[in-house]
């Protein structure tokens, strides 16, 4: 893999700069919202953990027939881990995906009378909840801001000198710093449709992108790297 190149980044300057592009964003993305489908906290629970290295239509699509299935947490405690590992194979790493759907629920049941805790403490003791997937449940769930660095906001941030940390937690930490916590799901949300349409990972667009103006990567190829 190619070498990051390194950026400089004051605080300050990219607060000035966070101010320029958010209304761009808002702009361009004005409906700009999670893609994966679920009508309560178990549901985006559960399509979180399925997305990792799947796609949201893929998600989506296998979700459609399991949540008329298994709709509480006590469903999936009790179900056989063979059948989940089935159900949810097609989105890849299945083993692991319903091992951690089954711990989570189990948990669940036992320590949280039946319901998806609301904290970023109690997330983190399920199965397969790292702070991304409990960001994104905090945020889009339960309407408590969350910073979800998935690929998207970890590419974009980059480019555009955010910060200069690519790891997740240590990125979540800066942004958290710089971005007001009120807009923390929908920034999210933003770069995230930004990543997914026009700052693409391969090859981004910086002809026709709007933040061009204010992104330190759209004269210098060699910030597209990471
Ligand atoms: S100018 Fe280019 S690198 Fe910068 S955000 Fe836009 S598409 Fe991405």
């Amino acid at each position: 893999m190619a070498k990051q190149k390194k950026i400089k980044v004051d605080k300050e300057q990219v607060r000035q700069r966070i101010k320029k592009i958010w209304p761009l964003l808002k702009k361009a993305y004005p409906d700009a919202k999670i893609a994966l489908k679920f009508v309560n906290p178990l549901e985006l629970l559960i399509s979180t953990i399925l997305s990792a290295q799947c796609t949201d239509v893929r998600v989506n699509m296998v979700t459609d027939d399991l949540f008329k299935k298994y709709r509480k947490a006590t469903d999936w405690a009790e179900a056989d881990l063979k059948e989940i590992e089935e159900a949810v194979r097609s989105t890849g790493f299945f083993r692991n995906k319903a091992l951690n759907i089954k711990g989570a629920c189990t948990r669940i049941v036992e320590h949280y009378d039946g319901k998806v805790p609301d904290t970023m403490e109690e997330l983190l003791t399920l199965p397969g909840v790292g702070r991304k997937t409990a960001n994104c449940v905090l945020g889009d769930a339960f309407g408590i801001p969350g910073i979800t660095c998935d690929t998207h906001v970890i590419r974009l941030s980059g480019r555009l000198g955010l910060s200069e940390n690519s790891d997740p937690v240590k990125l979540e930490f800066d942004l958290a710093e710089i971005v007001p916590k009120a807009n923390w799901t929908r920034f999210s949300h933003l770069l995230i449709h930004h990543g997914r349409n026009i700052c693409k990972a391969r090859k981004p667009d910086c002809e026709n992108c709007p933040l061009a103006k204010h992104c330190p990567a759209a004269k210098n190829e060699q910030l597209w790297l990471r």
